[in-house]
């Protein structure tokens, strides 16, 4: 809709009962320049490259009469903990654009505050907005539901931020990401509105987002087959993530989308060496909740958030206990399925889950690097002999073995070829399935932070080769460089590993 008054709103810190948003302009900058574009997804929106005019657009410089730019209102539960009203604190979204591809909604991120900013500057520094942008495309070629990222600009200022050094503030560049979603509602969105007992405006939220994203549900159930499908779409992007070994970081309730999308990207990673319990957020510390192996159980505690959310909906409620029940039996319906396929098996039966059930327990002690080692996985075949195993796999472990962990895997990688040896499809199909479902290219932390550090000396060789590689995760040859395990400097250094939120 078109909006021409006045766009600035009232960006006072503030609690907005009774509303979902709050007008926003965003906050010019000095020097607004692209560094980088997707073309793509403009093709998609219908929209060419951007010239000079929509580059202020992209830094929040310019907002026309066509834009109703606006701060969402969402509450949320973060780290388990109830945290009442939180909102776009550093997100504005300027309006919906429509393309024969649907509606989409732009958001700048990084464009000044809010009236949701509370004691931060509403920006976003280089670092964290290359992370953004990178990752959201990554996660789009790789078949993973997400948010995308249309551009990317550094903004001229140096921005302050919690990092002191001699004792001295460090300033880092500013930048601004164009995120692009059919909708950024969270699970938190639905939260505001129960937590002030506001049950009209929550079903007039569901009813509207049901008539808009879930068009095909109608009927006096539809907001139970809304939460089931949201459940559904949840349960199997965990089973996304767990696929490709992909870490959010911070899956707070209002860090979850209700249309199943990978939102918010903060202090993410990729798992490097096949670690369950490895989380990427050092305010995740010592808890872990947000650690790799724990994402499936807290999507399900955050649907149960979601559920009591819209309980004040039903007088029934019990129907949506037992459609967050069914979580349980689709995600690991989709878990068996999405690791048949790793495996490049023709089927998943029992015996089949008890062997994946050995890849997980001795992957996990074993911790190689998980992309490598399933590609290398691909060269294992029915007449592969004990001796050739881990010369075959060498690449992919960080570690020596000790002689009963080479055991351990031997007998996994065994079991394996004999499973092979009964396979109903070729192994050439076979692996056909495999190389489209583990990835060979995955945006490494180590390589993100080289990527950064470049950049912010002004060398971009290795964010644009990146951005290139991520295009095709799954191809077989290129960009060899990048396809190694992480090398061992990285391990502990700050940012190649471990990120905090503010990332
Ligand atoms: P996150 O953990 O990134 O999802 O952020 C939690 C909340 O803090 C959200 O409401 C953000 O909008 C807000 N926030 C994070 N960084 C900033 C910032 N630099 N300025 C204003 N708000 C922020
Ligand atoms: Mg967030
Ligand atoms: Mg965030």
């Amino acid at each position: 809709r078109t909006f021409a008054g006045d766009h600035t709103g009232d960006r006072t810190p503030r609690q907005t009962p009774g509303v979902l948003y709050s007008k926003a302009a965003p906050t010019p900058v000095p020097k607004p320049e692209i560094l980088a574009w997707t073309n793509d997804l403009a093709a998609d929106l219908e929209i060419s490259s951007p010239s000079k005019e929509d580059i202020l657009i992209l830094a929040g410089n310019k907002i026309t009469s066509e834009m109703f730019p606006y701060a969402a209102c969402y509450a949320g539960h973060q780290f388990g903990h109830w945290a009442g009203q939180l909102g776009d604190g550093r997100a504005i979204t300027l309006g919906e654009l429509e393309s024969k591809k649907g509606v989409f909604e732009l958001q700048l991120k990084g464009a000044g505050p809010t009236a949701y900013s509370r004691r931060a500057d509403g920006r976003a520094v280089l670092r964290s907005s290359v992370r953004e942008y990178l990752i959201s495309e990554a996660m789009h070629h790789l078949g993973i539901p997400t948010t995308r990222a249309l551009s990317l600009v550094t903004t001229g200022e140096k921005i302050l931020r919690d990092m002191f050094y001699n004792g001295n503030p460090q300033y880092e560049p500013g930048a601004i990401v164009t995120r692009v979603a059919p909708s950024f509602l969270r699970f938190g969105s639905f939260e505001l509105l129960a937590a002030q007992r506001e049950n009209e405006k929550l079903r007039q939220l569901a009813d509207w987002t049901i008539a808009r994203y879930y068009p095909h549900l109608t009927g006096e159930n539809k907001v139970l087959s809304f939460f089931q499908e949201i459940v559904e779409k949840t349960a199997l992007l965990m089973v996304e993530w767990q696929r490709v070994g992909f870490v959010h970081g911070v899956m707070n309730t209002d860090n979850m989308s209700v249309l199943g999308l990978t939102l918010d990207y903060g202090p993410f990673s990729f798992l490097d060496n096949y670690d369950h319990n490895f989380t990427p957020n050092t305010t995740d510390l010592p808890g872990r909740r947000y650690a790799f192996g724990n994402q499936a159980s807290v999507a399900y505690w955050n649907l149960g958030k979601l559920a009591n959310t819209l309980s004040l909906l039903f007088e029934e409620p019990e129907m949506l206990e037992e459609a967050l029940a069914s979580y349980e039996e689709i995600f690991w319906n989709g878990y068996y399925r999405m690791m048949g396929k790793k495996l490049g098996l023709d089927k998943v039966e029992k015996a089949d889950k008890d062997l994946i059930s050995e890849f997980e327990k001795t992957l996990s002690e074993i911790q190689p690097d998980m992309t490598l080692f399933y590609r290398l996985l691909a060269g294992v075949t029915a007449e592969t002999k004990e001796d050739q195993i881990m010369s075959h796999f060498k690449e992919a472990f960080y570690n020596d073995l000790d002689d009963s962990e080479a055991m351990t895997f031997k007998n996994l990688i065994l079991a394996y070829s004999r499973r092979l040896q009964n396979i109903s499809i070729s192994r050439e199909n076979s692996v056909t399935i495999m190389n489209r479902n583990n990835p060979r290219i995955i945006l490494r932390n180590y390589l993100l932070h080289q990527a950064i550090e470049e950049l912010e000396k002004g060398k971009n060789d290795l964010f644009v080769q990146l951005q290139e590689a991520l295009k095709n995760p799954y191809s077989s040859e290129g960009y060899e460089s990048l396809v190694t395990k992480r090398p061992d400097w990285a391990s502990q250094k700050p940012g190649c590993s471990m990120l905090s939120c503010s990332s």
